[in-house]
């Protein structure tokens, strides 16, 4: 599966609806100090499923949605939308046979959020593992945070190998392994 679009709306920053097409090759992203880029990668970790809003440099979860500035008013409610292209037929099921994913995740302020998959609604978890099976995800280390590397490099071996099953895509299937073993 590819990230091929990310679509925000009033989540932190991007208070008006904006889109980017994500196309092969994008290896980085730049611009002017506070200009949000930060913020673009908090998004998709927010859409995979990220559950604490300390990682997402919030107060609490409200705070991922538009608190207002420069005389624009806040807002009440913030929507990201990840489009994953399935041409590959790597999605889990039941939507293996679709040939694109919308995921999308919706806050609104003290409500809570509401998980969405091509219009489907589904718990976090189901996101959290779909993800996962893609060897990616709001903790994986498919995306890399300032200081992560160094972390890798000095972590103890058990928190090591939990990267090489990220990256080997077995991560999800541990996850359905705890969860089972909990029932
Ligand atoms: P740097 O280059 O310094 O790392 P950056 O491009 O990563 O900057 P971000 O950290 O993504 O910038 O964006 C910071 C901006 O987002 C700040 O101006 C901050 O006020 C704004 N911001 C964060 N949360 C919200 C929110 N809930 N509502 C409105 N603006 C917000
Ligand atoms: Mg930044």
């Amino acid at each position: 599966m590819k990230l091929t679009r990310l679509r925000l709306v009033g989540f932190k920053s991007f208070v008006d609806a904006s889109e980017l097409v994500i196309q092969p090759g994008l290896t980085g992203v730049v611009g002017p100090n506070g200009c949000g880029k930060s913020n673009l990668v908090e998004a998709l970790r927010w859409a995979m499923g990220e559950s604490s809003h300390k990682a997402l440099r919030a107060a609490e979860m409200n705070d991922v949605i538009f608190a207002g500035s420069g005389g624009r008013p806040s807002r009440n409610t913030a929507e990201v939308v990840i489009a994953l292209d399935n041409s590959n037929r790597l999605a889990p099921a039941p939507f293996t046979e679709q040939e694109e994913l919308e995921i999308s995740r919706r806050i609104e302020r003290d409500k809570g959020s509401t998980y969405r998959v091509n219009g489907r609604e589904v718990r976090a978890r189901d996101v959290q593992l779909l993800f996962a099976d893609a060897s990616t995800g709001a903790r994986s280390p498919a995306l890399v945070r300032q200081g992560q590397i160094g972390e890798i490099i000095n972590a103890r071996p058990e928190a090591r190998r939990r990267v090489l099953e990220e990256a080997a895509g077995i991560a999800g299937l541990h996850a359905r392994r705890h969860e089972s073993e909990l029932k």
